[in-house]
């Protein structure tokens, strides 16, 4: 069983001292176009030194919850993922360089152009200096990352700290698989304990910063890992992004797997109608996973909602959920209106709470420790708050208007200009 030494509490406290660095979607697209050894080897290196302080990050936070919540066993076993996790990117050795590549570090460095290895966090000497937004003040961010080095001849040692580094990064997302069904238990557990019902806003924001900042991580890890093995091969991606992510076709699977599982669910034959808005074929620079996650999550919200209104035994009669996409120069806007009888005012705040659910409440099953979240029809509450990270993520937004009595509209807003920097709580 992993514990953490005092030790090791000062190395995250050093990290943790460090500002993140956020990538926008854009410049993942352009690193990752032609991915080489040279690349591949300088993105390790970002990673390897910025992977340990989000982690440290999060530790930290982690240590520092509101009353007695950091001594709930689910959250200590969450706390302590994240420190092992650190721990192993601090005994992965820097790679030795090859004779090029360092002649041209010097070379870079005066011109100062922002070449700096081997990894600075990684010195505990080194100290960040006052008011620094930046951990290497004179590069901008992301330049680091995105510095070509295509023309230097990795040594076998480089690309071998390249397959290490993977391995490694690969078996800590691993690891965090079950983060989110884990923390959910951890807040069961805390509200067991203080008896209350609803968790607070300080909990509340807690767990949006938590989760927003592994939506990132696991982005990072899983770009880096899927440019490893070549996956952006695959025609139209870069990693897992695609650059010609194609609306209509993610809204007809998610709408199609949505009714699915309202159908599933609920035993009935055919689940309300679902039709869809799309102005010819718009095609953009995202994450299809994302959107899928998101539409798939908002469609059986609606789904439940139209079912739970008019009774399972109207199935010829439901009223369609309209899915209507728009895209204008700057966002691209996907409106999902049921009549499904809407939300109180009073409750519209709660939507956004993590484990609100006005659906008989899912058990967490230890078993689903084993595998990545999958929500259900519905009765865990994450839904709504989980895909509004997802839109955030990438500089979008996501918008709930209720008509108590008639029907839901939900917004997602989605930035095609794809520059904004990833948010980093
Ligand atoms: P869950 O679906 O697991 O309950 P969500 O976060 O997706 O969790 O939604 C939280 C709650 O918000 C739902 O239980 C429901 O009460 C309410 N809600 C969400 N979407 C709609 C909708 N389209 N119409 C009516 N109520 C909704
Ligand atoms: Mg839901």
């Amino acid at each position: 069983m992993f514990r953490i030494t005092p030790q090791l509490s000062e190395k995250v406290q050093h990290f943790a001292r460090f500002p993140q660095t956020g990538v926008s979607l854009r410049q993942m697209v352009l690193f990752g176009q032609k991915p080489s050894k040279g690349t591949l080897f300088k993105a390790s290196q970002f990673l390897h030194e910025e992977l340990p302080i989000r982690l440290a990050h999060r530790v930290k936070e982690l240590e520092e919850l509101p009353k007695g919540l950091d001594k709930m066993p689910s959250i200590v076993k969450v706390k302590d993922w994240y420190a092992e996790s650190f721990q192993q990117l601090l005994d992965l050795p820097s790679p030795k360089l090859s004779d090029s590549m360092r002649d041209r570090i010097k070379e870079a460095s005066k011109n100062k152009e922002g070449f700096i290895l081997p990894p600075n966090v990684h010195n505990p000497s080194i100290k960040l200096p006052k008011n620094s937004s930046s951990l290497h003040p004179h590069v901008p961010i992301g330049h680091r990352y995105y510095n070509n080095i295509d023309e230097v001849d990795c040594s076998p040692e480089m690309v071998d700290y390249t397959a290490n580094f993977v391995k490694t990064i690969e078996c800590i997302k691993r690891r965090h698989d079950p983060v989110v069904t884990t923390m959910a238990r951890g807040i069961l557990e805390y509200k067991q304990h203080t008896h209350a019902n609803l968790i607070g806003t300080e909990v509340q924001d807690f767990l949006d910063r938590f989760y927003m900042s592994r939506i990132g991580i696991r982005m990072l890890i899983g770009q880096h890992s899927a440019l490893y093995h070549g996956r952006f091969r695959r025609k139209d991606y870069v990693g897992v992004i695609c650059i010609k992510t194609n609306i209509h076709e993610i809204a007809a699977d998610a709408i199609a797997n949505a009714r699915f599982v309202c159908e599933d669910y609920y035993g009935m034959f055919k689940a309300p109608p679902i039709q869809m808005i799309c102005p010819g074929d718009i095609e953009f620079t995202y994450v299809p996973s994302h959107l899928n996650h998101i539409l798939f999550e908002l469609l059986k919200n609606s789904l439940r909602a139209v079912v739970e209104r008019y009774g399972e035994d109207y199935e010829d009669e439901y009223p369609p959920i309209k899915l209507i996409i728009a895209h204008g120069k700057e966002d691209i806007t996907i409106k999902i209106s049921d009549e499904g009888g809407g939300i109180s005012r009073s409750a519209i705040p709660l939507v956004w709470t993590y484990m609100y659910t006005t659906a008989q409440a899912q058990s967490i099953k230890p078993e689903d420790d084993d595998a990545e979240f999958k929500a259900p029809m519905a009765g865990f509450g994450y839904g709504l708050p989980i895909s509004r990270l997802y839109a955030q993520y990438f500089g979008g937004d996501l918008k709930l208007v209720s008509m108590e009595g008639y029907g839901t509209d939900v917004y997602l807003h989605l930035n095609r200009l794809s520059n904004s920097h990833e948010p980093l709580p």
